[in-house]
């Protein structure tokens, strides 16, 4: 961490001590660093994907001159973030990065890490345009940044060429970060090639690789994603119902996707994860997200069930 995070560290705690003697804690923008750790027992779960951020842009300052007006909900802080989740039990959250609103600046989802100890790991993201991807990793690690996201959304058609991404999959392997991939179902191939080329390698694909973002949920789709599975270490965000098939809840059209997702990766290697705070939108919502998974999926035995809303989120990223 640099010396400015660092300030903002020791500032941010002297905001947390003041708030606390005010008895105001649960209106800072970002927990002290002695935040309680989270209550394992009582709030089980994990979800292996949300965003957050900060109506304070002047501490964290937003990419490309946007300001307070462009964050949709203004506000989504680790506060209310964890507000939507401790009532269904969800007591760890993986924190992704959110390239519009903070670029490659990862600082925000270290200082949520730091300020509240166990409760989050974070899946960053670095240019790897840019030299050092290696060292980078290594020094992110111990800010608790567990995986990386990566997207051809902004590279396009180059987006596993570069030099720094071929050392990021190489120095995954030995670290155990994750390559998180945003995709679509066409971008698949050049995933399997990379999961060929590095087998040790973490993989994570969100959101089913956004089969049926737009309303059509393909047979040859999912094939394609089952057909990932045999390289040993990919993995499966089953996440976003909000933005996938019918997105309506209780979101059981998508049930004969999560049961064939089973079928060829086994929930070992299957994860649920919110994607909030767009799960929270409209007649969307947190609970029904999980509710899903916990309720609706009735050929699934206990033990299935743990894989998928803690144990293997547990295993990619809170090591
Ligand atoms: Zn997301």
């Amino acid at each position: 961490m640099s010396s400015a995070g660092q300030l903002s560290r020791r500032s941010l705690l002297q905001t947390g001590i003041a708030a606390l003697a005010a008895g105001t804690l649960a209106e800072t923008t970002v927990a002290p660093a002695y935040a309680a750790a989270p209550d394992l027992a009582k709030h089980p779960w994990i979800d292996a994907h949300s965003h957050v951020w900060s109506p304070d842009t002047d501490r964290w300052p937003l990419e490309k001159g946007q300001t307070k007006a462009d964050l949709k909900p203004a506000s989504f802080t680790p506060e209310e973030l964890l507000a939507q989740a401790h009532p269904v039990q969800v007591g760890r959250v993986v924190l992704i990065q959110h390239h519009i609103y903070h670029g490659w600046n990862n600082t925000y989802l270290t200082d949520c890490a730091a300020a509240h100890p166990g409760a989050f790991a974070v899946v960053g993201m670095l240019d790897d345009q840019q030299p050092g991807t290696r060292e980078k990793m290594d020094a992110l690690l111990k800010q608790r940044v567990t995986g990386f996201r990566i997207t051809p959304f902004i590279y396009k058609d180059k987006w596993l060429a570069s030099e720094g991404m071929q050392a990021m999959w190489r120095r995954g392997a030995e670290t155990g970060q994750a390559m998180c991939c945003l995709l679509n179902p066409e971008d698949l191939d050049g995933v399997a090639a990379l999961c060929q080329k590095y087998p040790q390698t973490r993989v994570v694909i969100d959101h089913f690789a956004r089969i049926g973002a737009d309303g059509v949920v393909r047979d040859a789709d999912v094939k394609k994603l089952c057909d990932l599975a045999k390289h040993k270490q990919a993995h499966v965000k089953i996440s976003a119902y909000y933005a996938l098939g019918k997105k309506q809840p209780p979101y059981l059209d998508l049930i004969p996707m999560i049961r064939r997702v089973l079928e060829a990766y086994g929930p070992e290697r299957t994860m649920w994860a919110s994607d909030a705070p767009y799960q929270i939108e409209g007649n969307n919502t947190y609970q029904a997200s999980i509710d899903l998974v916990k309720n609706k999926l009735d050929f699934l035995s206990a033990g299935d069930r743990e894989w998928l809303l803690r144990k293997t989120a547990e295993k990619v990223f809170f090591f």
